[in-house]
């Protein structure tokens, strides 16, 4: 009997982490450490006071954050990765009865928070080549989440396209996560302040290298923040714990490292699509820090069992338009010399093994 009054959610499937030395290019982290300074911080923080409570308004953070953007606090939320802070904005932002709007080709975390919050939502379809069709979606609505460069894809919509969009539905609250815009893409957060109902999301898990810490964030106007606090505040006041916050902020205090290794991932980046369209490979050109591929003569699924077998973990989804692709993260060039030459041997390709 008590499991009629549970409630049944199919959970989203996370990246598989392998616990072992794998070419791990399945869940798009970064190739290269974090900064010497987040090291640093985290060595040198105040652990006596591990005994106090947090600050729960990671004011530290927060004006961090926001001064590297030229925005103020009061315009930036921090949560325990984007997930924690886009599951409180579906929280916050759509408690309508109009369905939520999202691609069907999308974060596949979209769909699993409106069906836990039980939001109502409606997947609009991608175009064949599989940009957003920013033209097609309803004025009538309870929200609307765009993922820019949106993932697994890979495609970026300049932010021309999106500021006519956000103007175009002043009525909804829009969400641009942006977990992928510093590999390419120029960022909605200079639309803060003229626009009321844009919320853009922001991680440091992917440009920063510091998933493993759980920082994420978002800009907004002071109103829509203070909504998103008032959940927040409603169901956890201290998600982040002290090495987040001083971690996170000493992250944000290393611009040098941070441009070298997004130079180094956009290298490679351009170097591998070379190479992939050389096996044949056929995709969009990526914004982000993975790219998306799909091969005319061989399956998906069984290059990446066959890359599997070899050590190689990239990212298959079983769902349906996208059966046939694979999502393979920018790893370091010596892990992606291996990739290559595996997959010149997968496609039995001549040369593969010279
Ligand atoms: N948004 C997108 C599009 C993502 O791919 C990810 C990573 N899985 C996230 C948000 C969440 O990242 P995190 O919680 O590590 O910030």
């Amino acid at each position: 009997m008590w499991e009629d009054n549970i409630r049944r959610v199919v959970p989203y499937t996370p990246g598989e982490q392998p616990g072992r030395r794998v070419i791990k290019l399945n869940t798009n982290e970064c190739p290269y450490p974090p900064s010497e300074k987040v090291i640093r911080a985290l060595k040198e923080a105040d652990y006596e006071s591990l005994r106090l409570y947090p600050d729960p308004l990671c004011l530290k953070l927060r004006e961090r954050i926001a001064d590297y953007y030229g925005i103020g606090p009061e315009n930036t939320f921090v949560g325990v990765g984007s997930d924690d802070v886009l599951s409180m904005c579906f929280l916050a932002f759509f408690a309508g009865k109009l369905p939520v709007l999202f691609p069907d080709i999308t974060y596949s975390f979209y769909d699993v928070w409106a069906a836990v919050y039980g939001i109502p939502c409606k997947e609009i379809p991608l175009a064949e080549d599989f940009s957003i069709r920013l033209g097609d979606y309803p004025h009538e609505n309870g929200g609307i989440v765009i993922c820019n460069p949106n993932a697994p894809t890979g495609v970026v919509h300049p932010l021309s396209e999106i500021e006519e969009f956000v103007k175009k539905h002043d009525e909804s609250v829009i969400i641009v996560d942006e977990a992928y815009i510093d590999f390419g893409g120029e960022s909605a957060v200079r639309l803060i302040g003229k626009y009321e109902n844009l919320a853009v999301v922001r991680t440091m898990s992917k440009s920063r290298a510091l998933a493993g810490l759980r920082v994420g964030y978002a800009f907004g106007s002071k109103k829509l923040i203070g909504y998103l606090n008032d959940v927040k505040f409603s169901v956890n006041s201290y998600t982040m714990n002290l090495p987040s916050l001083v971690g996170a902020a000493a992250a944000m205090e290393d611009e040098e490292y941070f441009q070298e290794i997004l130079g180094r991932i956009i290298k490679t980046r351009s170097r591998v699509s070379e190479e992939l369209r050389s096996l044949g490979f056929r995709f969009r050109e990526s914004g982000s820090n993975f790219v998306f591929v799909t091969h005319p003569e061989k399956d998906a699924e069984e290059i990446f069992e066959k890359l599997r077998e070899r050590d190689i973990f990239v990212r298959h989804f079983n769902r349906e338009r996208i059966r046939n692709y694979l999502r393979i993260s920018i790893g370091t060039d010596e892990e992606m010399v291996i990739l290559i030459k595996a997959l010149g041997e997968i496609l039995g390709k001549k040369g593969a093994d010279e």
